[in-house]
């Protein structure tokens, strides 16, 4: 007998656990680093070279002794250049210097590398006229890091510092979490791919866009998107396209789980040996999802309305997809926002409210989009967030401070320069 619905329903934060709780964190592959970006370091980058590898001077000016430069201005003898990429060579004796470029090794004997504009940038002679650069300006051996001593550990978002520092010892590959492959798969009879709009013009079908913004959103969460098609409300169609998700770490499907649709796609499952987890979880919009295992691969069933869809890939499939990928971190961050407007509840659940923000006086204040049917596509493009109104807040005025997952990098960039 299946359960009732009343014994399915959730939280979220009830409903989100069980996710992150039933989903693997998958095991490692070795990539070149050019295609790291992002990923997740599964085991620790060793550097075989001291970083720097030579004491080497951090301006181009005059390699010396700092004694010789306590009384200025005082001349020297200059025995000779280094440039960036010459070996050390000879060393620097009492009353001598040697001219240096950047980068280039500090011969023995030097102490300090005085700039060139304290001098008057002699060749046989030069005379210092200032001293503070003295004990200045050499950055030592093995100063960022030693050979045979970790840079990089287990657990670190690979970004360009990091691809960087791999380069910079040597590491052509490193080895990472596996990106989960994410079988994505749309039901509907009404539905067709963005290809045939033909059908869609004609008034016959609609484009099964969920597909287009979950491949998007799953990629953006660091998964593989694998569109496995369109099933047709029938048992067998949907058997048939279940198959193609063989071999896929995670199963997002989108539509057919709203009342009455759900009993045949829980059919189809559970007759293909699928456990259903939870079904409805108290949110709007999205409060039909799924959460279920068939056989090893987790399955996230989302609503089929378009924000629905994506309202709860932010909440459930996100954190799913970055728990598979090795972060620790899988949970999206909030920021506090102020309501600029009075915001109204339909039911005592959790509410996810497209908003845009603006930045008024140093706080970011929410504005509702536009409409919010979880049919509406564009107000969702719109929105910078997602306010939420947590289940038992009843009251939200104008002026409130609350909660929102952000969607875009909007608050990653201005279109001023604020460093004062
Ligand atoms: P369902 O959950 O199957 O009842 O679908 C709810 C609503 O979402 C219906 O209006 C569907 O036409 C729509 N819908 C379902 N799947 C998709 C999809 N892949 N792309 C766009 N709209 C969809
Ligand atoms: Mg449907």
């Amino acid at each position: 007998m299946p359960p009732t619905p009343e014994r399915y329903q959730l939280d979220v934060a009830e409903a989100l656990a069980r996710v992150v709780a039933g989903v693997p964190r998958l095991g490692t592959e070795r990539v070149g680093i050019s295609g790291a970006r992002g990923r997740v370091l599964a085991s620790p980058a060793r550097s075989p070279i001291d970083m720097p590898q030579w004491n080497n001077a951090a301006m181009d000016g005059y390699a010396l002794r700092a004694s010789d430069i306590t009384r200025v201005p005082a001349t020297l003898e200059v025995t000779g250049t280094i440039a960036a990429g010459s070996r050390a060579a000879g060393a620097v004796g009492p009353g001598e210097a040697m001219r240096i470029m950047t980068g280039a090794p500090v011969p023995d004997g030097a102490d300090s590398v005085v700039r060139v504009e304290d001098t008057d940038d002699g060749r046989e002679r030069v005379e210092v006229r200032g001293n503070r650069d003295a004990r200045r300006n050499v950055r030592l051996a093995g100063e960022d890091f030693r050979a045979n001593t970790s840079v990089l550990e287990p657990g670190d978002v690979l970004g360009a510092a990091h691809i960087g520092l791999l380069a910079t010892i040597g590491a052509a590959e490193v080895e990472v979490v596996r990106a989960p492959r994410v079988a994505i798969l749309s039901s509907g009879d009404e539905l067709v791919p963005p290809g045939q709009f033909d059908e869609v013009l004609a008034g016959r079908k609609i484009v099964a866009s969920n597909a287009v913004t979950l491949r998007e959103l799953v990629r953006d969460a660091g998964g593989e998107p694998v569109d496995i098609g369109i099933a047709a409300d029938t048992r067998e169609s949907v058997r048939e396209h279940l198959k193609r998700a063989s071999g896929a770490d995670l199963l997002i499907t989108s539509g057919a789980v709203s009342v009455g649709e759900f009993d045949y796609l829980r059919d189809v499952l559970v007759a293909e040996g699928a456990e259903i987890d939870f079904w409805r979880v108290r949110m709007r919009p999205g409060s039909p999802v799924a959460f279920g295992r068939l056989g090893a691969m987790p399955w996230i069933g989302l609503p089929g309305n378009p924000v629905s869809t994506m309202v709860t890939f932010e909440v459930f499939a996100r954190p799913a997809i970055r728990k598979m990928r090795g972060h620790d971190a899988f949970y999206p961050a909030t920021v506090e926002v102020v309501l600029g407007e009075a915001f109204d509840r339909t039911a005592d659940i959790a509410h996810f409210i497209r908003v845009k923000l603006t930045c008024e006086n140093g706080r970011l204040v929410a504005h509702r989009t536009g409409s919010q049917s979880s049919g509406v596509l564009t107000s969702m493009a719109r929105a910078d967030a997602l306010l939420v109104l947590p289940r038992g807040v009843h009251d939200a005025p104008a002026g409130a401070t609350m909660r929102a997952i952000p969607l875009n990098d909007r608050l990653a960039h201005s279109d001023t320069f604020d460093v004062g």
